[in-house]
């Protein structure tokens, strides 16, 4: 039998996340680059922050048109380290923020960058005092490391506080326990916790 996945959040349907996705609006536009390596890798949390966000898009692509990197209304920056990268409260100004989001690895998120010389030309900001994340599922360059839906939630927390949007988590927390249940608790505890 062949899998039949969901033709939204692209889960086998038995474990469809859908209805446990909102649809949150916020001031802040996300527009998430994702590198086409990660469109079918089953933690594709990017694609549930895209799903919960009435003003965000996910682009999947090597090159981007850069009109896309400038919508009119919005300030663009690019969530991404650098050397003058600004903690992420400091660059809120009156202008609502397009907050740009590369998917993917650090070593693919790189390449987009170096494919896109007009997105690595963009004001970087950075996430300060982001909480440790949930689970670490992926290999991640440090303690640090968020994937995408967390980044984004955390991110989004700082510019528009004092509104939530830990519901956005929600199948996030769904998607990390399908998964640690299909791999059984003890080869999740082995590769994932750290003790
Ligand atoms: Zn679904």
């Amino acid at each position: 039998m062949p899998r039949i996945l969901c033709p939204r959040c692209n889960r086998p349907e038995p474990r469809c996340l859908c209805a446990l996705i909102p649809s949150l609006p916020s001031r802040t536009r996300v527009l998430i680059l994702q590198h086409p390596s990660e469109v079918n890798h089953a933690l594709n949390t990017a694609r549930l922050a895209a799903l919960g966000l009435l003003n965000a898009e996910l682009v999947v692509g090597e090159t981007f048109d850069e009109a896309l990197l400038s919508p009119p209304g919005y300030r663009a920056c690019l969530l991404f380290p650098g050397d003058e990268a600004q903690p992420i409260a400091a660059a809120a100004v009156d202008q609502p923020m397009l907050l740009i989001v590369p998917d993917g690895t650090w070593r693919k998120a790189r390449k987009l960058l170096h494919l896109n010389p007009a997105l690595a030309a963009l004001p970087r900001v950075t996430l300060d005092g982001a909480p440790p994340s949930r689970y670490r599922l992926r290999k991640a360059p440090g303690p640090g490391a968020l994937s995408t839906v967390e980044a984004i939630t955390h991110a989004l927390e700082i510019l528009e506080a004092p509104a939530s949007f830990q519901p956005l988590l929600k199948p996030f927390d769904a998607l990390i326990e399908g998964q640690i249940e299909a791999m059984g608790e003890d080869v999740y505890r082995r590769n994932h916790v750290q003790e």
